[in-house]
């Protein structure tokens, strides 16, 4: 067990905030958690769980532990004729696990290549993209719990996924260490183009027989093409959650807005919209104060020209959550988490 104190934090966050943690440990194994979580509990210290950083603004400096997941493996559990089952450490970066799915001809998270941050920060906010979500390949998984030091196996019943969201953002906040992460991923790959942009990228691609590569490279080129890159300029995604509204709100708003996008919800009776949109029409795209802004390609991303603070761009989302209130009546949700 080793800890550094003072430890600066600003290349472990992709918004590249310039913060400290008190005490810093990097954790390689269940033994590894199970120590610091102990040490912590001991000394009366809180601890702050970090994977890769890239969904999470951190406004102030981190008091007490702050452990970085770096549980490292994938190994193959299991196989019969459709299916691999393979497990994979919390600590592994996601998109490398991707990859190592798509060169092994293992189908299923090929429309999730190139999201940045670790495997087990995936089930947090069931992570996804091009009309998939990690749920969909989701086959259990093991996570510590933060105070009894005892393992819990999770079924996907039990992790309650919702659209970027589970128990481990709801009512087991805080509560568990994800370690790995167990999927169940097809053997004859079943393609999933339906999201327009993949369907475009692949004609301009000029590839009129796709298979996992081909989509991988599509969603690859596309999210190249519209998203800020964190190692350039400084950004957590989206910010924002898109917004779950009444249908009967939508029909309203749809009076004076016929452009508003709508798509379908995982709640009945609800319609889902774009926050980007709502955002953008708000006048906020491209909205530079200083060093922090939103992005001049996508509303939804706020971002760090270099030396922002972190409740800088906490209070620009303030702001922008008021106007989109006050324009369209609705609430907007932050998806990154907030320190
Ligand atoms: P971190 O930011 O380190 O942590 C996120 C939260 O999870 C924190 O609250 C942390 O305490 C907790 N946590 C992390 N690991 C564990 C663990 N092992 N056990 C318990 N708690 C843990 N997200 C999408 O869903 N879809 C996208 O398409 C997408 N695109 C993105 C594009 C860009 C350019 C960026 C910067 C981000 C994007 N994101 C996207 C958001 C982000 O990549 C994901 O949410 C990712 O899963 C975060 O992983 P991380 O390891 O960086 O998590
Ligand atoms: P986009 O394609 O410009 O679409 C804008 C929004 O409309 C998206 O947020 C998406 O919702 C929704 N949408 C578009 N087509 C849809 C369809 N066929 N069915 C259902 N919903 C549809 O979005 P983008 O910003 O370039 O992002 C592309 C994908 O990458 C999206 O899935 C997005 O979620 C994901 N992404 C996520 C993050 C993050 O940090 N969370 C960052 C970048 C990209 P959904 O978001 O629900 O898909």
């Amino acid at each position: 067990m080793e800890l550094i104190e003072n430890y600066a934090l600003k290349s472990l966050n992709t918004f590249g905030i310039d913060v400290y943690a008190q005490w810093f440990g990097a954790c390689r194994s269940l033994n590894d958690w199970q120590s610091y979580l102990q040490f912590a509990a001991d000394k009366g210290k809180p601890v702050f769980i970090l994977g890769g950083g890239s969904n999470v603004l951190f406004t102030r400096n981190v008091e007490g532990i702050l452990l970085r997941n770096e549980i490292p493996g994938i190994s193959c559990t299991n196989e019969d004729e459709d299916f691999v089952y393979l497990r994979a450490g919390a600590g592994e970066n996601w998109h490398t696990f991707v990859m190592y799915c798509v060169e092994n001809g293992y189908g299923g998270v090929e429309n999730l290549s190139l999201i940045p941050g670790s495997v087990g920060a995936g089930p947090m906010q069931n992570i996804g993209a091009y009309g998939v979500e990690l749920k969909d390949v989701f086959y259990g998984l093991r996570a510590l719990h933060r105070e009894t030091l005892e393992i819990h196996e999770f079924g996907l019943a039990d992790c309650e996924f919702d659209y970027r969201s589970s128990v481990f953002k709801t009512k087991w906040k805080d509560r568990f260490v994800i370690l790995d992460v167990h999927f169940r991923l097809r053997k004859k790959p079943v393609l999933n183009t339906s999201y327009g942009a993949i369907e475009d990228e692949l004609v301009r691609m000029g590839c009129d027989t796709p298979n996992l590569k081909a989509v991988s490279d599509a969603v690859i080129a596309i999210r190249t093409s519209k998203l800020p890159n964190p190692a350039q300029i400084g950004n957590a995604g989206s910010f924002f959650k898109n917004p779950s509204i009444p249908q009967e709100h939508y029909e309203q708003l749809k009076q004076n807005y016929p452009g508003m996008p709508a798509y379908p919800s995982t709640q009945t009776g609800y319609v889902k919209t774009a926050a980007g949109w709502l955002i953008e029409q708000c006048g906020w795209k491209g909205y530079r104060k200083a060093d922090y802004g939103v992005h001049k390609n996508q509303a939804l991303v706020l971002v760090n020209y270099g030396k922002a603070s972190g409740s800088e761009i906490y209070n620009l989302s303030s702001e922008i959550m008021a106007s989109v209130n006050e324009k369209f009546g609705i609430d907007l949700e932050r998806e990154v988490n907030v320190y």
